[in-house]
Formats: C-alpha cells, structure tokens, sequence
C-alpha cells in the first residue's frame, strides 16, 4: 500500500435542485472522485445524482459526521470550464447554482444504461398457420433486413401482437439493433465554395479569429441572403482542421431541415442535433459524443450552450437578435450573452450573425468590444426587395376583411408570374378577440388577464398564455342570445379563409404550429414552400425566420403596426427586426422581390426606416433614445416580479419589498406597479423595475437588497429577471 492511499477525503456535491449550496460528503475508502464527476448521494430521505464541485483532504480524524458518496455515476464528468460556466450563470442570474446545474445534467439520464432495442430478422421457417396478416409481415420482411417491431408492425398493417405471435413460431428471430453513431465527422474539405471578395474579407476575418484559438466576439453583419451561412461555415471548417468543435446556435434549430442539409452540401455529412424534438435515447448518446469529443458540430437550441464540450474552438450564435435567446422561466438568461460568458472560460471564438442585429451588440461593436464584419451586399448581386406601404385609411379593406385591395392585385399579379406570395400575420388562431354582438360579452381567461383565443380549426377558444382550452358556445353565455359570437380581429386561419375566397383556384398552405404533426410535419412543408409548391403561404413569425424560398417575390404584411404600441422599451427594435427578417424572404431567388406593409401609420420611424432601406439612420436614432434613457446597453435594468395566488399578498409583498430597496445615486427604482398581465394561470403579479448606470453591480446590490428585505412567506414567490426583455 502506498503511503498516500489511506488518505480520506471529502467532495462538496452540488445537486441539481434549486438550492445554491453544495453539500459535504465523505469519500468511501477505495473510491476514486475528482471535482467533475457525476455521484450517487443520499439527499434527505432520497438518493440523488449530483456533480463533485470540490475535494479536499478530510481533517485528521476523519468525516465519521458525513454522509458518504454512495456511487460514482456512469456518466460524463463536467470539465473545469463548464463547472465554472454554471457558476458564472448562477451568479449573474441570480439563480440557485443548482437551478443551472440541472440545466447541464439534462442530457442523460445518469445510469440508466442504454436500452438496447430489439429488432427483428426474417430467418425461421414458415409458421405452421398462416394467417393473412402473418402473410403481409413475411412480405414485408422478406431480404432478412433487421426491423424494428414497430417499423415492421408499420409495414405490414398489423399489430404488434401478430409480429410478437412470428417470434414464437421461430419464424421471425430477435436481435438486438446496434445504435449508429450519432453524427459522422464533418470533413472540413469535403465541398468548397467560390466567394465574392466581400465574403472572402469576411471568411478571412473569422478563420482569423478561429486559428489563434482565443476568445474573441465577432459581429457578423449581413443582409438577408448576403451569405452569412456560407461564411460562417469556414470558421466551422477551420475549428474542424484544428480537431475542435463547434457549437451553431439557433433560435428555431426544430424547424431548420434546410439548413442541415446546408451543412452536409458543405461538410459531406449533418450535424449532430440539440433541440426539445431530439428524443432521450439520442440526447444521451449526443451527450456522451460531445463528452468525448467524437461529435464535432452541434446545431442546437439554446440550451446547448450548457453541454459537456470536450473541447470547444467556436461558438457561433445564428440570428443573435432573436428574443427567443431568452429564456423566461426558471433560470432567466440570455443564450447570446451566456454564449460569450463561455466562449471567454474555453477560449474559444464566438460569432455572432445576423442581418439586423440587436442594438446591444452594434453598440458594443461600435465601441470596440467587438470586431465587426460586414456583408452589405445579396449573394450574386442579388437585389434587395423594394418595400413599399399601403395606408389602411385610404385603402380600406372590406368590411371584415384584412387585404387591402391593392394587396390582393398584387397578389394576382404575382402569382400569374409564376411566383410566390407570403402573407405575413404574427397571431396564431383564427381571432384574437371573441364578442357577444348583443350584450358585449368578451371571453376571458379564467386563470389569466388575457382574452381566449379562438381557434377554428381546433373548434376552442385558447389562452396563448397558460393553455386554458374551452369549447366555443353556439349561445352567449351571458345573455343566451343565440348566433350573437363574433370574431374580432385577425388571426392566421381567418386570414387563410379569406385568401381562399379571394383565390379559390390558388393552392394556399397555412403554416402554423397548432396544426397537428408537430415539427416533422412543418420541415416537410417548409420544404415544399421551398420546392415551389405552394403559390400563396400564410404565417406567423414561424416563416419569418432564415428560410430559404427561392420561388417566393412578394411579401405582404398583413398587420405592420402590430408590436409597435406596446410598452416594451424594445417595441421599435424588434419590430424592424422582425419585418426587416420577413420581407428578406422575398426575392432570394431570380426573381426582384417586393414586400408591402400595411399600416395605419406609413410616416412612422420604424415602417419608414423599412420603406428607405435606411437601417443605419434608424439604428443610429435608436441608439441614441436609448443612450438618453439610460436603457440597456447605456445601463442596466432587472425586473422582479412578484406574484401570489391571490392579489394583496402580492401587492403587499411587491410594497414592502420595495420600501426596504436602499437607492444608492443613479439606481432608480421604479413600481411596484400592477403588470400588464396581471394574472399568468391564477397568479396575481406585481412588478418592480430596477435601473442602473452600465458600471454598477446590479447582482451584489440586488443579492442584499432580497437578503435584507421582507421573506416571502405562503405562496408569494419573488423572481428576478437580469436583463429583462419581456416586460408583460
Ligand atoms: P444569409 O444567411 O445571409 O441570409 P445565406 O447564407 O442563406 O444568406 O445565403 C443566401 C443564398 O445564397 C443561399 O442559397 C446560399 O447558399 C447562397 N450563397 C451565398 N453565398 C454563396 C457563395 N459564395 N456561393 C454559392 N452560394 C452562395
Ligand atoms: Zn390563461
């Protein structure tokens, strides 16, 4: 025995529920633990998974008090730099180490090995009773392929039972199904692409910042269809050539069949995936990839950002000014902002891309924080669509109806060309608002401040905020009048109906996320768009988004001041982002592309800033309200919310709170002021708003004002937002 083996030592083990501490184990004799590792410990009355934050030599004497570490998991042990990362996060977030840890440890699900599934081969003899359908999976089988059940059951039309009854007879013989690897390796020279000199500048600048393999941020700036893609692929190559990994951040990876296939043109084969639709047996195996390095490229959703990466050379983060970075629920953070927390702990380059990029970010690369690199031109010299405005005063639709007349020719026009239309409408449904003609009756939510949706298609009324579902009545609930329920405002299915009255012969396609199939069924159709399948496609912001549709001219937007009256200090902003997004769709192919915006209000900054093409003049006159309002990036906003189950514990709990903030020269605390939405699924909020100069530690000042301020007691719950981008 050596000297140094009878040593004992004792880890602190973070466990992924929402407490920040880490707990003190003793290390059984003969266990070998390093900080990182994944454990089994006992956990109250349970036993849990937790991670090794920390060993150190037990005291002489030992840790007789301590629990022992009860098992070390089957699972990848988190890196140095990740561990740092859920530190960093959980400190800036304000959120419970543990809170984030869980985040990480979401991939796998520690020791259950993995089940193997069993196919099936055709190889026995013939069964003694041949029934029709034992005839149809021996058809189906025949050529001793290995099925799975399921798949053969599929096949042959028949129940499992029948495949099951084959087995017994000998006739078809189990065997266990090999999983594939989850991604082969991209091969950085498996195709190349010929570049303009201004896309070679910008290939140049990021394999730069790639091969010197240290941190950096990049603004990648481009116009719809210039080739942002195509030029962040060589920074993806060149951390390929160096044997690192890259990790592409997308806000909708679900729907991005277009650009996986992108990526195999390029790299000879797809990336590995990381979204909600990736089901768990391949989450784990992607996990341990990852974990070992063998998976090289990771497209994923924002979450991605908290994997194992054994050893991450690139993050590059797709659409950097998408809101749906953020996310709103446990541990608020920004996917953006975390991606160049963790490019900065592995050294490793981040690129931010977009066509419109958020005012965060142009700030901080107009002040030198960031490189810039620009691509001002579309690919091939391709022009940018015109956009022009129809005033809704002057040019009214028909009672009822959402299309102004100028719309619909447009439309014609365009389709006797050959060419496709996108009506643009961000609501999903069919109405936004459902009235009583006869006494005025409007259908709420009963758990939230919001009014129920109707969906035709599902035949409900829906709240989009908590999922409340109720059947649409033939009578008033209210006053019984019968045939009284009127639908207000449009939603994309009602938009769809009258499409069709306006074009009957015009094969229309709807796509919409509340329409069953779920993602599988929108890759296909967003496909066929694609192909020129359809002639006019309805949506939502679902369409908006770095879609490819090469057949498609003109752009009408059905509603462009949707957006631009709410109180969101963001309200201008996003919505020039997101209509600048949308009418970049048109006009990607041969064809010019046109968008027109119908409005109320064609004068305003945002629709003129769209109309001249001008986006410097509005980003310049943007940035400089904010700098004024001290508003992020010019300083730094948090929100608390505070919510109960009934209001005045709220509102009490929102005044003491605020009543107990010391408010130190230019912090500003503003409310408590009921939130606009003042009731999410039967909880009663409140908000506050805390504002600060850019250099002030919001986090320490925050972290002393909730240590030193009321506690909340029953059901009140205090959550804070760093950073806030929703302010509903
Ligand atoms: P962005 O991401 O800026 O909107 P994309 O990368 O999607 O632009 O490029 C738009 C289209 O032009 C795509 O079909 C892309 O394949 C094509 N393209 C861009 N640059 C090149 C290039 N250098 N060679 C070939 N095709 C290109
Ligand atoms: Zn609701």
């Amino acid at each position: 025995m050596s000297l140094f083996s009878d040593k004992a030592f004792i880890v602190d083990v973070l466990t992924p529920v929402a407490l920040d501490q880490a707990y003190s184990y003793a290390v059984p004799a003969g266990m070998a633990l390093e900080a990182g590792d994944v454990v089994h410990v006992p956990f109250g009355p349970r036993e849990t998974i937790g991670v090794v934050w920390e060993k150190r030599e037990a005291p002489s004497g030992g840790a007789s008090n301590l629990k022992s570490v009860r098992a070390k998991a089957d699972a990848p042990a988190l890196a140095e730099p990740l561990r740092s990362f859920i530190d960093w996060v959980a400190r800036y977030t304000l959120s419970p180490r543990g809170s984030v840890l869980r985040m990480a440890l979401r991939g796998p699900e520690v020791d259950r090995p993995e089940r193997v599934q069993i196919g099936v081969r055709l190889t026995g003899p013939l069964p003694k009773r041949l029934t029709p359908g034992r005839e149809r999976v021996i058809a189906a089988a025949e050529g001793g392929l290995l099925y799975s059940k399921r798949a053969l059951s599929d096949l042959a039309g028949v129940g499992v039972s029948v495949i099951d009854g084959l087995i017994d007879e000998g006739t078809l013989v189990p065997e266990a199904i090999l999983p594939g690897s989850i991604a082969e390796r991209p091969d950085p020279a498996f195709a190349t692409n010929l570049f303009s000199d201004g896309q070679q500048a910008a290939v140049d600048g990021l394999v730069e910042t790639v091969k010197t393999g240290e941190f950096s941020v990049t603004l990648l700036e481009g116009v719809t269809g210039s080739g942002k893609t195509e030029v962040y692929f060589e920074a993806v190559a060149e951390a390929l050539r160096q044997g690192k990994q890259a990790l592409i951040l997308m806000p909708e990876i679900a729907l991005t069949g277009q650009f996986l296939d992108r990526f195999e043109r390029r790299f000879g084969t797809r990336p590995a995936e990381w979204h909600s639709g990736v089901s768990g047996r391949k989450r784990e195996r992607t996990f341990a990839a990852l974990a070992s390095g063998d998976a090289r490229v990771i497209a994923g959703a924002r979450s991605a950002l908290f994997l194992p990466y054994a050893q991450l050379g690139l993050i590059i983060v797709d659409e950097e000014h998408e809101n749906a970075y953020k996310q709103e629920d446990g541990v608020h953070y920004h996917a953006r902002d975390m991606a160049v927390v963790r490019g900065r702990i592995e050294s490793a380059p981040v690129v931010l891309a977009s066509a419109t990029p958020s005012i965060e970010s142009r700030v901080n690369a107009a002040k030198g924080r960031y490189k810039h690199l620009l691509l001002p031109e579309r690919h091939r010299g391709r022009p940018m669509p015109e956009i022009g405005t129809i005033d809704l005063k002057s040019d009214a639709p028909a009672r009822g109806k959402f299309l102004a007349p100028r719309l619909v020719r447009e439309m014609a026009e365009t389709m006797e060309r050959g060419e496709q239309v996108l009506l643009y409408l961000n609501r999903r449904g069919y109405a936004p608002l459902t009235l009583c003609r006869h006494c005025g009756h409007r259908f709420q939510c009963p758990n939230c401040t919001s009014w129920l949706v109707e969906h035709r298609f599902r035949r409900a009324l829906m709240c989009h905020h908590c999922g409340h579902v109720e059947r649409r009545p033939d009578n008033c609930p209210a006053c019984q009048a019968v045939d009284s329920l009127t639908a207000c405002g449009p939603g994309v299915e009602r938009l769809s109906e009258e499409v069709a009255e306006a074009f009957p012969q015009a094969r229309v396609l709807m796509l919409s996320s509340d329409m069953p199939g779920g993602t599988e069924r929108l890759r296909r159709e967003i496909e066929a768009v694609a192909a020129g399948e359809f002639q006019i496609i309805i949506g939502t912001q679902l369409v908006a988004k770095g879609h490819h549709f090469p057949y498609l001219s003109l752009v009408g937007v059905v509603d462009a001041d949707l957006g631009l009256t709410s109180g969101d200090p963001r309200a201008a902003e996003r919505t020039f982002q997101m209509l600048q997004q949308v009418t970049g769709r048109a006009g990607r192919g041969d064809t010019k592309g046109r968008a027109l915006l119908q409005t109320y209000d064609p004068t305003h900054p945002v629709i003129q800033a769209l109309v001249s093409g001008d986006s410097e003049r509005f980003y310049r006159e943007e940035t400089a309200q904010r700098e004024k309002a001290g508003l992020p990036p010019f300083g730094r906003l948090a929100a608390l919310v505070i919510s109960a189950n009934d209001r005045q514990p709220a509102e009490n709990h929102a005044r003491m709170l605020t009543r107990t903030a010391e408010a130190p020269q230019d912090v500003q605390v503003l409310g408590p002021a009921e939130a606009p939405l003042a009731v999410i699924r039967g909880r009663h909020r409140f908000r506050l708003l805390v504002k600060t100069p850019r250099e002030f530690d919001l986090q320490s000042y925050l972290r002393h004002w909730i240590a030193r301020g009321p506690k909340p007691t029953g059901n009140i719950r205090v959550s804070i937002d760093i950073d806030p981008q929703s302010f509903y």
